[in-house]
């Protein structure tokens, strides 16, 4: 059985979330049990220095041509496919820049459907497995043509789905029969997200509780009614995380590396993080967030809440790109307050260092699919603060003994996000208590190896 697995980002290559994260370390995991191969666009600003070049081949969209150059890399038994394109390769970004979205990215990701199903087709594939909106379109290709190729689709996020004015059909070469509400119309516009509920074999979401939700008026997004009507191929497996490239005992970012018997380190990492920021005093908690600056990730809460946040003897720095507005009034924020910093970027190695220092790390998204940070903060001792939402409910729990244990509000807030700050400021002076569940989420298993053999039963029941 043959597996390739379509995403637009894949790290390192190409990062914009836990999109990227997920491409890397799940078929890393799932190449332990099949033959699996990835692709993913070539982009402008990738090096295609370090890529073999395989071959050339042409796709027609909408009566035009397009030649597609196809490159490849082997990273240990990993092959990973990059298309090139015109349009798609064009760009400097993956999705958008500073003015919004690409206005052409319904032609860019139509043409790399395009080339990636002739890709699954030149190579035999049995099973091919999609990500979010920008891959969609295949599952459609696929039944148009009537290959014998089966779909998985994983839906990361559907507040993304890929909406474009009405000429995009014309476009794309689609056929008007599929313009309708069976299919990909949705209010007048072309919904790719709603091509890949319609047309893929099997679809997943990325926490047991987002399958739930999205079935819901509140976090459908208005498809909610679309998905309760293909509920039978809808399941909800929760994601992992690398926990090669995330191991504070190797991780070669830190300055001290540590496990859950050398804590001392960690606080090392911890002195060297605030003597390296405007933040002052080490011995204070040290609050963490990680996160595009979206309302999705409870941004505008924590602006709400953050004087009141800021008067308890806490640290807290912000890492984060995204909304100008937010960022105007984090910037603010951070220069009135000596116990605030907000670093405007998007920065890996940071966010690693970040991990590593952290007592706490805050999560009160709105909405949250699944969710890395939590794990990867579990993975490093820091303990989270989240709301009990999609997959944060899933991964963290105050109550019961389970992998893995933080602090869980379950209203999104100021009272019960404040509330929850105070009950992490409690634990951290229980000194025992603390320090035995900084050790127990590091002792549990974060990665992707049980929820990828969920993926297995569900290609091995396409097979
Ligand atoms: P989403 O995909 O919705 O952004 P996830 O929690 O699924 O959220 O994944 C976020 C990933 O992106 C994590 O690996 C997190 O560490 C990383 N990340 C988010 N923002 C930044 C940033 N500004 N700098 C570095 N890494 C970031």
């Amino acid at each position: 059985m043959k597996v390739l697995f379509a995403s637009s980002e894949i790290f390192p290559y190409a990062k914009s979330g836990g999109l990227a994260d997920v491409a890397d370390a799940l078929p890393h995991i799932l190449q332990e049990y099949v033959e699996i191969s990835r692709v993913m666009p070539l982009y402008g600003f990738m090096d295609k220095d370090g890529f073999d070049y395989e071959k050339s081949y042409k796709i027609s969209l909408g009566g035009i041509d397009y030649k597609i150059n196809l490159y490849t890399k082997q990273s240990g038994s990993m092959r990973t496919y990059f298309i090139e394109a015109p349009l798609l390769s064009a760009t400097k970004n993956l999705y958008c820049d500073k003015d919004g979205d690409y206005a052409n990215n319904d032609l860019r990701f139509g043409i790399f459907c395009m080339a990636l199903v002739e890709l699954a087709s030149m190579l035999n594939i049995a099973i091919l497995h999609l990500n979010d909106w920008h891959t969609a379109l295949c599952a459609l290709f696929i039944h148009e043509r009537k290959m014998k190729i089966k779909t998985v689709f994983t839906i990361h996020n559907l507040a993304y789905q890929g909406i474009f004015g009405k000429n995009s059909l014309e476009r794309l070469g689609i056929d008007k029969k599929y313009f309708t509400m069976d299919g990909l119309e949705f209010y007048e516009k072309v919904n790719f997200l709603k091509a890949a509920i319609a047309y893929s074999d099997r679809i997943t979401t990325v926490s047991p509780s987002y399958a739930k939700e999205i079935l819901t008026k509140e976090f459908g997004c208005g498809l909610e009614g679309f998905l309760a009507h293909h509920k039978k191929k809808l399941t909800g497996v929760l994601n992992g995380i690398n926990d090669t490239v995330f191991d504070p005992a190797k991780d070669a970012i830190l300055p001290f590396t540590y496990d859950e018997k050398t804590l001392d380190n960690k606080y090392k990492n911890k002195a060297d993080f605030i003597k390296r920021s405007k933040l002052k005093d080490p011995r204070r908690p040290l609050f963490v967030m990680i996160a595009r600056l979206v309302e999705q990730k409870g941004i505008d809460l924590l602006i709400d809440s953050i004087k009141m946040l800021l008067e308890k003897k806490i640290n807290l720095f912000l890492l984060g790109e995204g909304s100008a507005e937010f960022s105007k009034k984090l910037a603010r924020f951070s220069n009135e307050h000596d116990n605030f910093e907000f670093f405007e970027g998007y920065d890996e190695e940071l966010s690693h260092r970040i991990y590593a220092a952290a007592d706490f790390l805050l999560m009160p998204s709105k909405f949250e699919p699944c969710g890395l940070n939590q794990m990867i903060a579990m993975r490093y001792g820091t303990i989270p603060i989240v709301h009990a939402v999609g997959g944060l409910k899933d991964s963290v729990h105050e109550d019961k003994k389970a992998c893995g244990e933080g602090i869980v509000f379950k209203k999104q807030n100021k009272k019960e996000f404040l509330s929850a700050v105070e009950r992490a400021l409690k634990l951290k002076k229980e000194a025992k208590k603390f320090k035995a569940t900084i050790e127990f989420n590091m002792g549990c298993d974060f990665s992707f190896r049980p929820s990828a053999l969920e993926y297995l039963r569900l290609y091995k029941s396409l097979a």
